[in-house]
């Protein structure tokens, strides 16, 4: 069985002071309270000051995009074993923000979750389509399109590590959350790709996390799901009482 995973994409929100306050929340409510695995990812000046709130807690760090070098003349970029040292373990890669405003592609994706294996940290790949996509009937070769790219030359051993986020555009933020149906259809989708691209056992393994406008009533309904191990939360990460609502209503 695969462990639920509850995590929290902070996107560009919170100080420092205020990132430190909310993982406190978090650590306090979450303690104990959940069999699912806990992981928030706040911006980046704000790792290492909530990585020393999280430290003694099983609460995952991440750090929500890396650049694929290792360090050098490369402004406004931020290396995987900088993530690494300021705390985290994880890093999210190819958010559909990131595809969308910073024109990130499969390629730069691919070179990304290459750094991260890389500098020993664990991606988180999210994938999704877009509203036009879903009309046209385009939803799986979209899907088949992010993650063959996305996953060209990762080895099977790195494969077994890593996470997948299905995070439909047209749900992200718009609070037009993906049905249970939808979801689980397109996370067997995923999975089945999984097994093809690489082989069975590692897509049983694979946690797929659901994300778009996840909130306490609806958490319940879609990690429920069969093919749901888990959800990336943006909005409803942002307050301690519906983050940990999500937890509880597992
Ligand atoms: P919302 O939960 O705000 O829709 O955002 C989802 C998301 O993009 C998480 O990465």
């Amino acid at each position: 069985a695969r462990t639920l995973m509850i995590a929290g994409n902070w996107k560009m929100h919170k100080t420092i002071a205020e990132s430190v306050q909310l993982a406190q929340e978090i650590k306090l409510g979450a303690n104990g309270q959940t069999k699912a695995e806990v992981l928030v990812a706040p911006t980046f000046c704000a790792l290492h000051p909530v990585a020393q709130v999280l430290d003694g807690t099983n609460i995952l760090l991440a750090g929500q995009n890396l650049f694929w070098e290792e360090q050098g003349a490369y402004t406004g970029e931020i290396s995987g074993s900088m993530l690494r040292a300021a705390g985290a373990s994880h890093v999210l890669v190819g958010h559909s923000e990131r595809r969308q405003y910073f024109h990130e592609t499969d390629q730069t994706v691919n070179k990304r979750i290459k750094a991260a294996y890389q500098a020993g940290l664990t991606p988180i790949l999210c994938v999704g389509e877009t509203l036009l996509e879903r009309e046209q009937g385009r939803t799986e070769t979209v899907l088949e399109t992010q993650l063959g790219q996305g996953l060209m030359d990762i080895t099977p051993e790195h494969a077994q590590r890593l996470i997948l986020a299905y995070e439909p555009v047209w749900a992200i933020g718009t609070g037009k959350t993906a049905s249970e149906e939808q979801a689980n259809q397109a996370h067997a989708f995923i999975r089945a790709w999984v097994a093809a691209f690489f082989d069975r056992q590692t897509a049983d393994e694979m946690r797929i996390l659901y994300g778009g406008s996840v909130k306490p009533e609806n958490a319940k309904g879609l990690l429920s799901q069969s093919e749901v191990d888990g959800a990336l939360i943006g909005g409803a990460s942002l307050k301690s009482e519906n983050f940990l609502g999500i937890m509880r209503a597992i």
